[in-house]
């Protein structure tokens, strides 16, 4: 088996055993593949393995490969910092958007996602680790902003997303990701969708309720050069 085939297979064994020790149905959890920084090959080797969900942060490269995979049925979400310049783009060529943390970016999206396409489904970024992190909306903003996405016309509000400040301590990854979950439900908006979970923490998150797993590192191994 290939490295990669490997790895995918360890994730799976990963993603399986955390749903069992939480009581739930491990088809519940989904795999994102995120692929940043890797070439438009390792996502054909995790396609070829059975990946069909590929994220991506930054909008240059992720369109670059694309192009060169025209060829398969990929889902492509979009999961970094989101600037106004970008938004037309975004709503162009992704399905889903994980990182919306502000309105005017929502607004853009929905204004620009092109008729004949289904609504962008898209996840509020919130910020569970306070000033350790820039990104993602004040958890006391959430409920307005989440409130008035879920009105915009041709976006679908899924739920939530996070990425809480790196921690080895499994009970304060437990606590981040129970905050992200309690969010969420004291939202009431019926929303379906917890995107939280990578390499280092995906057991902690699907304890907690993740429906996606975000994995770079331990799917295609380091990142080829120097990006977060
Ligand atoms: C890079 C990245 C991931 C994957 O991180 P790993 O630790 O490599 O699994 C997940 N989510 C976001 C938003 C990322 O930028």
């Amino acid at each position: 088996m290939s490295t990669i085939a490997d790895n995918l297979s360890t994730l799976a064994d990963r993603i399986r055993s955390a749903a069992q020790a939480a009581g739930r149905d491990p088809g519940q959890v989904r795999l994102l593949a995120v692929s940043k920084t890797k070439p438009a090959a390792a996502i054909r080797e995790v396609y070829a393995a059975g990946v069909r969900d590929v994220g991506e942060n930054y909008l240059q490269e992720a369109l670059a490969k694309q192009l060169e995979l025209t060829d398969l049925p990929l889902t492509w979400h979009f999961i970094g910092p989101i600037q106004s310049n970008k938004t037309r783009a975004i709503a162009e060529h992704f399905d889903w958007v994980h990182s919306v943390d502000r309105l005017k970016i929502a607004q853009r999206l929905s204004e620009q996602r092109p008729a004949g396409l289904p609504a962008l489904n898209v996840c509020v970024q919130v910020n569970v680790s306070g000033e350790a992190s820039k990104s993602g909306c004040n958890p006391d903003e959430l409920p307005a902003l989440a409130q008035a996405i879920a009105a915009l016309p041709h976006l679908k509000l899924r739920g939530l997303m996070a990425i809480p400040e790196p921690t080895d301590d499994p009970a304060a990854q437990a606590a981040a990701f129970a905050r992200v979950r309690q969010l969420q439900d004291s939202l009431n908006l019926g929303l379906d969708t917890l995107s939280m979970g990578m390499s280092h923490d995906l057991e902690a998150a699907i304890a907690q309720g993740a429906t996606w797993v975000r994995i770079g590192t331990a799917l295609f191994g380091a990142r080829d050069y120097g990006q977060a």
